[in-house]
């Protein structure tokens, strides 16, 4: 198969957007975006797995999380700090003293530490902790927050909105480039349809189609794409075939005890399983 490099270098867009894409358009960086973050190098030829929980909820529990998900390959740590929940009664998550948690499993592990930014005042007290700032499905449109993640210092992840187009998706990241922050990563994480028996629909087609209009890297998120952790494997494999530079996955140390998103956490040693059969998927589809 071609890589991703050369399929979609050159390629006339589908999308016509109007006023065009400045930044984040696919002709901006013919090459691809690739940067570093701590070590990890985000759009190059590795598949980079970001792993651990939906929200950091003890010490045992990232520090736990943390150790497996290294062991077993992956290159970054999740885990929530600010959780956008739908109701105002569940867990909201740790906050700062789930920031000083990441860090702590950061300074032990050497991973890099991805985590939620939900509110701009919140942006320079999660710069001290995290590598990349991630910017939730839920706050895709939130153009305020946008601009200002736009003028920050670390890479940024941002999760398609769960009704988002592509296009729409693209201005958004158009929004963070524009205010100066080159390093921004886009991440699939399923839509919503008409379709119940998984918590969103994965859309894998958004992988080719943002591939095709933008230099950015793309990653997918098969845990919230499904909402069932037996799935996360299938749609991995599927994901990286179809030419994701990388994967969110969500683990935990003991996903039946998880405060958030237990039913769609891979456990250490399915998480451990999940990567052994990614290897050969990307070794087929010419990643590492
Ligand atoms: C998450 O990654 O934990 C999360 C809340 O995801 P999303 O914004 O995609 O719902
Ligand atoms: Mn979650």
């Amino acid at each position: 198969m071609k890589s991703a490099t050369e399929y979609f270098s050159g390629s006339e867009p589908i999308l016509t957007i109007d006023p065009p894409l400045q930044y984040a358009r696919r002709d901006a960086n013919p090459l691809g975006t690739v940067f570093n973050v701590c070590g990890v190098t985000i759009g190059g030829p590795e598949v980079v797995v970001m792993a651990g929980p939906c929200a950091v909820e003890s010490e045992e529990q990232i520090l736990a999380t943390a150790r497996a998900v290294k062991a077993s390959g992956a290159k970054v740590l999740r885990g929530g700090a600010y959780k956008p929940r739908t109701s105002p009664y569940s867990f909201q998550g740790m906050r700062e003293d789930g920031l000083k948690l990441l860090s702590q499993a950061r300074e032990e592990t050497g991973l890099a530490v991805v985590t939620e930014v939900m509110d701009a005042r919140h942006i320079d007290l999660v710069v001290q902790h995290a590598d990349i700032l991630q910017i939730g499905s839920r706050n895709m449109q939130n153009f305020t927050l946008l601009e200002e993640v736009g003028k920050c210092s670390k890479p940024i992840l941002l999760k398609r909105g769960m009704s988002a187009t592509i296009e729409e998706y693209l201005q958004a990241a158009e929004y963070v480039m524009k205010g100066g922050n080159r390093r921004l990563i886009l991440c699939e994480r399923g839509i919503r349809t008409f379709e119940p028996s998984t918590r969103n629909t994965l859309d894998l087609n958004a992988v080719p189609m943002l591939r095709r209009h933008t230099h950015l890297p793309v990653i997918v998120d098969p845990s919230h794409g499904t909402g069932h952790w037996w799935m996360v494997p299938y749609l991995s494999c599927a994901a990286v075939a179809a030419g994701a530079d990388g994967l969110l996955i969500e683990v935990h140390s003991n996903p039946q005890e998880a405060l958030s998103d237990g039913p769609q956490s891979l456990s250490p040693d399915g998480f451990d399983s999940l990567m052994q059969e990614l290897r050969a998927v990307a070794r087929a589809v010419g990643r590492e």
